[in-house]
């Protein structure tokens, strides 16, 4: 009990202590700005996940472009985060600001399509396959809407998630195990829904405990993605992803593969690099170079039967759309990301990157002795603080060591290295030097140096 990860609890705290203290030394000026301005906000942050960062207080960003962000204070910082994976292509790809300076001029948002969203379609399928596309704003609502027509079609009420998953704040994938029980999840604010009425939990990797749910005939659809990202990162087993497709098929329920983080695998994917089969396709975030926009699609025969559906369907609200998406800044942003920015070269560069850094890690892991590992998904890269690789939600549960993380990040940030919050996360841009990957490197082996000597 006196270690954690490997590392003596009071060396820890006191390697803690003194980041924090380094964080704040160096932000006078944001440390000001704060006081002076932040009361306007919900405690004090326009969007909460902003506090929950390891740092003592938020940091002020005054500038962003390519792999590299600069704060308030004029702090030098190699960004690994990339807004988790809303710039993943790097900070203002200059194809996508120009298409923003250009679509500035002619309106931003009117509810109506233009010739340039008929483009932006035909490469929706030519980078991802063949489906019957829609857009979202943000990919929460592109799962929501997913989900809808998943229970449409199939006539089914529940969704089957995996343990530990994220998509979004979609309630009905906020469910957790335990002890083998579907339950929501503790934390959901003002939550007054029973949510395991729309959803069941099984544990990934365990097709199984798949079927078992399947078999009660109750399941509309699987929402996984193929990778769980949001859970430390759990890799599938080789035949996971062939076992739910024909499981699905068996039972009747859609697959929808939600690549929203791992669009980080390659062109079109890991739905296209794998040749995975889903019903329904998603994927937000950095679709349009990192303006706000998700797409969601339909295998043409699910569109078929959604369009049998509606038929049917009495006329009312849907409880589908949002006003402002599918608006032509975000036509324009999608066309310029697909076409210019996400290509086979920017993904050849960040799979290299990505390698070189989770080699590096690995062997400065190994080097210092620690019960850790490294999983990568194309140009994502993870270091989890505990032994691997994990097989499931309930082990990346275990596996995940917030103490050890927050100090772990404060003192890559102190070292010019942002990463993302929550876990630990890093995603190398097509934009990413690599100066700044060897940077991190050596900044994460000096860190393990101190906390495992
Ligand atoms: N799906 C996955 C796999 C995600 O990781 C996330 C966000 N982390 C979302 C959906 C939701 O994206 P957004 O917050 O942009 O709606």
């Amino acid at each position: 009990a006196d270690h954690i990860a490997g590392i003596d609890r009071a060396r820890l705290q006191a390697i803690a202590a003194r980041e924090a203290e380094a964080y704040a030394a160096a932000r006078p000026e944001t440390r000001a700005a704060l006081d002076a301005g932040a009361e306007a906000f919900l405690d004090g942050v326009p969007m909460h996940w902003m506090k929950d960062w390891p740092m003592p207080f938020p940091m002020l960003v005054a500038k962003a472009k390519g792999a590299k962000l600069s704060d308030l204070d004029g702090n030098k910082i190699d960004d690994f985060c990339l807004g988790d994976t809303g710039s993943m292509f790097g900070h203002s790809p200059a194809p996508v600001s120009k298409a923003i300076r250009d679509q500035a001029q002619n309106g931003l948002t009117y509810m109506l399509p233009t010739q340039a969203a008929l483009a932006a379609g035909q490469l929706l399928t030519q980078r991802f396959g063949d489906f019957r596309w829609q857009i979202a704003t943000t990919a929460t609502d592109a799962n929501r809407f997913a989900l809808r027509v998943a229970r449409a079609v199939t006539g089914k009420p529940k969704v089957l998630v995996f343990n530990g998953c994220y998509h979004g704040t979609v309630d009905d994938a906020m469910v957790a195990l335990e002890d083998g029980v579907t339950v929501t999840r503790a934390g959901l604010t003002g939550q007054v829904t029973d949510l395991t009425t729309l959803a069941t939990c099984a544990e990934f990797n365990d097709l199984s405990s798949v079927e078992a749910a399947l078999a009660t005939g109750q399941i509309a659809a699987i929402l996984t993605e193929p990778v769980m990202t949001n859970s430390c990162m759990v890799l599938p087993d080789p035949d996971f992803h062939t076992g739910l497709r024909d499981l699905a098929t068996k039972y009747g329920a859609l697959l929808i593969i939600d690549e929203t983080h791992t669009i980080s695998s390659g062109l079109g994917g890991y739905t296209r690099v794998h040749g995975l089969e889903p019903d329904i396709f998603v994927v937000g975030k950095c679709v349009a170079g990192g303006m706000p926009t998700a797409v969601w699609g339909l295998r043409p025969e699910v569109a078929a039967q959604y369009a049998r559906y509606n038929e049917a369907r009495p006329s009312g609200h849907s409880g589908m759309g949002t006003t402002l998406s599918a608006n032509p800044m975000q036509f324009a942003c999608l066309t310029a990301t697909l076409s210019e920015v996400m290509t086979p070269k920017a993904y050849a560069r960040m799979e290299k990157g990505a390698k070189r850094l989770a080699g590096g890690l690995a062997r400065a892991i190994a080097a210092h002795g620690a019960p850790w590992h490294v999983v990568r998904v194309g140009a994502r890269v993870e270091f989890i603080c505990a032994p691997g690789p994990l097989k499931n939600g309930t082990e990346a549960a275990a596996a995940h060591m917030p103490s050890v993380e927050a100090t772990l990040h404060t003192a890559l940030l102190n070292r010019g290295c942002l990463i993302a919050p929550f876990h630990n996360m890093m995603l190398i841009s097509p934009v990413t030097k690599k100066r700044q990957i060897d940077r991190l490197i050596t900044a994460f082996d000096s860190i393990l140096t101190e906390l495992f000597a």
